[in-house]
């Protein structure tokens, strides 16, 4: 029984019958509440019985992201009602409504930089994160970041990425120190199981960027004459609250490009489960290093697309591609 996911369920379980007994005491009797505490009180019974997480009708495990969001479901997705079937959509719906406002313009354009970014999720709604701002100070910010699993739950955390971000950055705080904060909140904020790898960069009016690569895939800085790795220095954040995060300083020439990108792309697989991989990307960059980022975008999408050959997207997926046109 004490897998981690039970005990902190069973936790949640239990602070709700501990709120609702006293609310019964405090607030009188009510149908209502009595219903409730049923509901809570048969949870805990199906938990000591070892039935707890288990469809009611196929008996297969519920969820996890779903009993998360609710200790108390009985049912599977798919052995919802058609009445619960529809609101889970129509909520869904709204949910990826929301995230879709929160990305930054699919074309951008600041000082002598442009940015081209694609945005794609598996399901309804994506984990993986992706920013664009601008300080006072003449200098813009790119994030590309995946948070650890998929779907609601991971969808979630973006959004909490998503604010935490645009808050430090308004700060105006040295690059490292900004990640380690937003590690340290992430990591007091979420589960111990959650983290996320990103890469966040300041570009300057002039052309210098700085770049931290906490845990992710290295970021592709397409020069003239050749092509350069970016590589994680650290680990992703939120897996530990006091993690130290070092940063990469560049000076990119006019036409340099940074190709920045989630494992959607590098780890898809085609109908004979074969990889995308790093290097056919790097390929591809390489030999149209010179195109506008939009472009550039466009030839890596339609890359991944001929060779995934119509096999199902299994991860989101982001792109960005950034050019420092001087
Ligand atoms: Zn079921």
């Amino acid at each position: 029984m004490a897998n981690p996911m039970e005990v902190l369920l069973r936790d949640q379980l239990v602070v709700r019958q501990q709120k609702l007994e006293t609310a019964l005491v405090k607030l009188g009797d009510s149908a209502n509440l009595r219903q409730l505490l049923r509901e809570v009180d048969a949870a805990l019974d199906r938990l000591n019985n070892g039935v707890y997480g288990l469809c009611e009708v196929c008996h297969d495990p519920v969820e996890t992201d779903r009993l998360l969001a609710d200790p108390l479901e009985r049912f599977c997705i798919d052995h919802l009602s058609p009445h619960e079937q529809q609101a889970l959509e129509r909520d869904l719906a709204m949910a990826a409504r929301v995230q879709a406002e929160l990305l930054p313009k699919p074309d951008f354009v600041f000082g002598g930089w442009q940015v081209a970014r694609h945005y794609e999720a598996a399901g309804v709604v994506s984990g993986d994160y992706c920013d664009l701002m601008t300080d006072g100070d003449g200098n813009f910010y790119f994030i590309l970041g995946d948070v650890s699993g998929k779907g609601v739950a991971a969808a979630m955390l973006m959004t909490q990425l998503h604010a935490m971000f645009r808050s430090l950055i308004s700060i105006g705080l040295p690059l490292e120190q900004l990640i380690e904060r937003a590690s340290s909140l992430f990591c007091e904020s979420t589960l111990s199981t959650h983290y996320a790898t990103l890469v966040c960069g300041k570009g300057s009016r002039a052309g210098e960027v700085e770049i931290c690569n906490a845990g992710h895939l290295p970021v592709l800085w397409l020069r003239r004459d050749k092509i350069e790795s970016i590589e994680a220095t650290g680990l992703p954040i939120g897996v530990f609250c006091e993690e130290k995060f070092s940063c990469r300083k560049a000076q990119l020439a006019p036409g340099d490009s940074l190709l920045l990108y989630t494992d959607g792309l590098s780890e898809a697989r085609n109908s004979s489960d074969e990889e995308y991989g790093i290097e056919r990307l790097a390929k591809l960059a390489s030999e149209r290093h010179s195109l506008p980022p939009q472009s550039l975008l466009s030839a890596c999408l339609e890359d991944l697309k001929r060779f995934s050959a119509g096999a199902r997207q299994g991860d989101d997926l982001t792109v960005m591609s950034i050019r420092w046109a001087g």
